[in-house]
């Protein structure tokens, strides 16, 4: 059976009576001390850490990160917005996105980073930028991702740039005086390190052809294990072949190329608890009866599960102490039969009983390694379930609120009536 992270059943208690439930609990000691790892990455000639927000955007979040001298990937211009309010430096913030955003020459001009992502965000680039300085996102025809959905590389992906449509690239940048100073991979999330190591390579290889690059940024995608029996990756093991390639590059070359990474992740995934409650616990029957525990939480505050098959860790705390254990699958509080907690490694559409401690309704039940991609990636308001609140843990085990629960009239707030004339 699992067991708790980085919160206590007293410290659980003491928050859902002071914040309720359903509860984002982030920890600030496991934040720092994974911002610490990312930022001790091997290097040679220097190194930036980026915290890919979208992961976890959260302005407190951004602030932490923010002051322990982290810079940011925003996704979309919404998020370098939200970054620059969180008070975070334009010139700390890279933006590669899938969409160009329709404010791109204001933003730009507030002093951002830009990957272009597409020949044509390139040629876009170039038309109001001419002269201007920017990285080429590539897609180096090979990718790893914890599934086949979170894969972005290969054939199969449209994130980046082909690698063999550099000419074109080249083409482009002379058309319009562009200076190319980055080259950007990222390959998926929770992709394998050895494709990671080889992808890095790949990437060398680009930045062997764009000899006005300086910098060179492997995106993020560390795996991180966030069950038991799940391994995470270690930094300094794929860190240091990287490096030794970049020092035989300057050897080659005279070029001293900066790093850059962008885990989102690695730096946030295992630094949240999900807190709900159970609020019934109910039996089938028949020859596959199974017992179910369903909670005041569910793809409205983590849709991985349903989404990915993401296996995630599952505690219940009693209230009563009692040595019992069952199995059960635990299913989230949305009139929706994917809102499931507990689905097959690797398929959706299956379900697996999980062995855990007897519950009751009234029970605190935490979803551990809610960091990445759960508050930020929810079903929000289906069921016109408000948003659920977060809050920070800190050095002293004190719960800081830093976001509110949502009001119900917030859920339509932007709605206009329709009058019939
Ligand atoms: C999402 C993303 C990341 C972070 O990926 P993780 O798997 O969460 O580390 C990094 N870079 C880019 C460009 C991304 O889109």
């Amino acid at each position: 059976m699992e067991t708790l992270r980085f919160l206590t059943p007293e410290l659980a208690r003491s928050l859902r009576d002071d914040f309720g439930t359903p509860l984002y609990v982030y920890d600030l000691g496991s934040l720092r001390q994974q911002a610490e790892t990312a930022l001790a990455f091997p290097n040679a000639y220097g190194l930036t850490v980026r915290f890919a927000m979208k992961a976890a955007p959260n302005a407190a979040i951004l602030q932490v990160f923010n002051r322990m001298g982290l810079h940011i990937d925003a996704s979309s211009g919404f998020e370098v917005r939200r970054a620059l309010a969180a008070g975070v430096p334009a010139d700390h913030i890279s933006l590669s996105s899938q969409e160009m955003p329709d404010d791109f020459a204001e933003l730009f001009e507030t002093g951002i980073r830009f990957n272009a992502c597409s020949l044509n965000q390139l040629t876009r680039f170039g038309r109001l930028f001419p002269g201007g300085r920017c990285g080429i996102r590539f897609n180096p025809g090979l990718g790893s991702g914890g599934t086949g959905k979170t894969n972005v590389g290969g054939p199969h992906s449209s994130f980046g740039i082909w690698h063999e449509w550099a000419p074109q690239v080249e083409e482009i940048a002379v058309e319009h005086e562009l200076v190319i100073e980055r080259i950007h991979t990222h390959i998926g999330s929770g992709s394998d390190p050895a494709v990671w190591e080889k992808v890095s390579g790949m990437s060398l290889d680009l930045v062997r052809r764009f000899t006005s690059v300086t910098t060179l940024n492997l995106g993020g995608g560390f795996k991180v294990g966030r069950m038991a029996s799940e391994v995470s990756t270690d930094l300094q093991t794929v860190g240091l072949p990287v490096k030794a390639a970049f020092e035989k590059l300057a050897e080659e070359t005279g070029r001293e190329i900066r790093l850059e990474i962008e885990p989102g992740t690695f730096l946030v995934a295992n630094a949240c608890s999900l807190l709900s409650t159970a609020q019934d616990i109910v039996a089938t029957g028949g020859e596959q009866a199974m017992n179910f525990i369903k909670l005041d939480a569910g793809m409205t505050e983590i849709l991985r599960p349903s989404l990915y098959a993401a296996q995630q860790p599952i505690i219940v705390i009693p209230e009563e102490d009692s040595n019992e254990e069952k199995d059960y699958l635990v299913v989230g509080h949305c009139c929706e039969s994917g809102d499931i907690l507990t689905p097959a490694p690797d398929d959706p559409e299956k379900l697996l009983p999980r062995p855990l401690a007897g519950a009751k309704p009234g029970d605190l039940v935490v979803i551990e390694g809610a960091g990445a991609y759960c508050s930020s990636m929810s079903a929000k308001n289906y069921n016109s379930f408000p948003e659920a609140a977060e809050v920070l843990v800190d050095e002293k085990q004190v719960g800081h609120l830093i976001r509110q629960r949502q009001a119900l009239e917030q859920i339509f707030q932007n709605e206009v009536p329709y009058k019939e004339s």
